[in-house]
């Protein structure tokens, strides 16, 4: 079988050492390689990070098959997956705050880090009177409805765990869609799995909860579920995580203070 895989960055950044590795893991064990950005949220994705995406994976020699595929070019398709959702009754508004939602959450019989469906079972006539007095709200999966509509739960394979069975309960009722974002990350990240034929994802551990709930769309979606893989994440020197904050840790920085790609991608074979 061949393997089809892809790195899907969002561009709200510069690149740094965490996010080599990550491509580089399933960049190596690819047939195919594809490239994606991850560009839906306009209010922090900039021109000149994705840019630099493409400079960098050129750097780095990790050449990608084909185009690139950018999500904000392809919001009709995310609509119409999120109109699928819709049509089947799983979809509803949500105009909880952020200040109310940390409130319900900090309730005694909450599920920690879990959105406690406090809109789910507003009156369909409330729901309207909101929204037409022009208060802000976010589309929500209603997680239930949605896990009963797909039937008995999904099993995904991850390669060094085996097969695991999705819990989806474990996020609850994500948001699909805002009025600033017409689409989520899980919604488009399904789509785009499926669209770009991907047959393993291969990404960090800290993603590795999203995928109780891809697995669900991909049910409700009627998408394949590829194979994953959720590599450790990378940890500088002083043992904290590499992240984007890390201005030190950029790959264009590390390339203007004169470190090889060779040299990297060593470090990465030896680690
Ligand atoms: N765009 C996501 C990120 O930058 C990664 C998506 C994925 O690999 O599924 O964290």
């Amino acid at each position: 079988m061949s393997i089809v895989s892809r790195f899907a960055p969002s561009p709200t950044g510069y690149l740094h050492l965490g996010h080599a590795y990550s491509a580089w893991a399933s960049w190596r064990r690819a047939d195919v390689w594809r490239l994606r950005l991850e560009d839906i949220d306009a209010t922090r994705c900039r021109p000149e990070y994705a840019a630099s995406i493409a400079e960098d994976m050129q750097w780095l020699g990790l050449d990608w098959d084909g185009g690139i595929r950018v999500q904000s070019a392809h919001f009709p398709e995310y609509a119409a997956a999120l109109a699928q959702l819709e049509a089947r009754g799983l979809i509803y508004p949500c105009f909880c705050s952020r200040a109310d939602i940390t409130r319900a959450m900090a309730a005694p019989h909450a599920a920690e880090g879990v959105y406690p469906g406090t809109c789910r079972h507003l009156p369909a006539a409330e729901r309207a009177d909101k929204i037409a007095a022009g208060a802000p709200y976010a589309l929500r999966l209603d997680n239930v409805g949605a896990s009963a509509q797909a039937g008995p739960a999904r099993r995904f394979f991850e390669e060094g765990t085996g097969w695991v069975t999705a819990r989806p309960e474990r996020l609850g009722d994500v948001v699909l869609a805002r009025r600033e974002t017409p689409a989520s990350y899980h919604l488009c990240v399904v789509h785009d799995d499926a669209t770009q034929g991907i047959t393993h994802v291969i990404r960090g551990e800290d993603l590795r909860e999203a995928t109780h709930i891809q697995v669900l769309l991909q049910a409700l979606l009627g998408l394949p579920t590829p194979v994953y893989a959720h590599h450790r994440l990378l940890h500088g020197p002083d043992g904290r995580r590499l992240a984007k904050r890390d201005h030190s840790m950029t790959l264009r920085e590390m390339r203007a203070a004169g470190t090889t790609a060779a040299r990297i991608l060593q470090n990465f074979e030896a680690a």
